[in-house]
């Protein structure tokens, strides 16, 4: 799938539509902006209410086609503060149920003047089809398009990373359970390698490894125990029966038996090691509760992160933000 839709001539982000192929300057250009972002409302306490109006007089339109609740509403809230106009377009209330096409609902949302799409689907590739017929001007940001990536999760996650561990060359990350459906584990791995993180590691049951992705720098465990060995950072997935067309998995029990992380797991660790996932987590499957809310868990600073970083990403792509 063709990337450099995503640059401009002047080497500016134009659209984000994954992470493949990003330069490691312009990711930390975007890690730092949202550092700032992030530093600012710290600052501020809990309550603060600042704006930074870079995009005050633009348009922004979340249009998810497939369900959300963090990456939705931190996309609201970040083009918010940015001061951004944005209309939240849900799937069921729109024409494509009447069966208008991808284009024709982007040339009629267009025609509103609109200056920024988000998008989710649930097709690979759709995040691209639209940058690929949008009008100029007019930025595309893939919030996940099927099971092919999630450049905004990506960001976070290594934003939060680089808060407890700033330096990835010498980190050992493990991802563990669904790489096959998840968009995250692809995402997240270019943007690993990118940053220069050496050893990173897949662990998976053979049924849920993708085809082919020793390519992209990983190495893969089917057994967790030799997986987890050693490593600085674990991020879970969820398994995602919603895209299992077949039996992939004898059943979740079995699952959460050999790659779920629990207590006694957690315990064998690094004492500093973190704890990530994307959300939703499925407790009792690829992480006990006790888990995903304990000491070691960043779960929701990830969540908080997605605010700042999202900010960071609109704010370079429309507002003309220096990073
Ligand atoms: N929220 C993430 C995504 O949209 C991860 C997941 O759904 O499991 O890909």
């Amino acid at each position: 799938m063709s990337d450099n839709l995503q640059i401009g001539r002047d080497g500016r982000l134009r659209h984000l539509l994954t992470m493949e192929g990003l330069p490691r300057t312009l990711l930390l250009q975007i890690l730092d902006q949202a550092e700032r972002y992030a530093a600012d409302r710290r600052a501020e306490g809990a309550h603060g209410d600042k704006k930074h109006p870079v995009l005050h007089g633009k348009t922004v339109v979340n249009l998810f086609f497939e369900a959300s609740t963090r990456t939705r509403t931190t996309f609201e809230l970040a083009a918010k503060r940015l001061a951004a106009d944005v209309v939240n377009l849900q799937v069921s209330a729109s024409s494509t149920s009447k069966g208008e096409t991808l284009l024709d609902t982007l040339k009629t949302l267009e025609a509103m003047q609109v200056d920024m799409f988000v998008i989710r689907h649930e097709a690979s590739g759709a995040a691209h089809f639209f940058a690929q017929h949008a009008a100029p001007g007019v930025a595309i940001l893939n919030a996940g398009d099927g099971r092919h990536a999630h450049p905004t999760q990506a960001l976070l996650d290594m934003f939060t990373i680089r808060r407890h561990k700033p330096d990835f060359s010498k980190l050992s990350v493990a991802i563990v359970g669904d790489a096959l459906h998840s968009r995250v584990a692809r995402s997240d791995i270019h943007a690993l390698r990118t940053l220069g993180a050496r050893d990173v590691r897949l662990v998976a049951p053979r049924p849920l490894v993708p085809t082919g992705i020793e390519h992209l720098g990983v190495k893969v465990f089917n057994e967790l125990e030799a997986g987890l060995d050693g490593v600085d950072v674990v991020i879970l997935l969820r398994l995602q029966t919603e895209r299992m067309l077949g039996a992939f998995l004898p059943s979740t029990g079995e699952f959460h038996r050999d790659f779920g992380l629990t207590r006694e797991r957690l315990a064998k660790l690094k004492p500093d090691v973190l704890v990530m996932h994307p959300g939703p987590i499925n407790r009792g499957v690829e992480i006990e509760g006790d888990v995903a809310y304990g000491e070691r868990s960043v779960i929701l600073e990830q969540v908080a992160h997605g605010v700042a970083v999202r900010m960071a990403v609109m704010a370079m792509i429309l507002g003309g933000e220096a990073a």
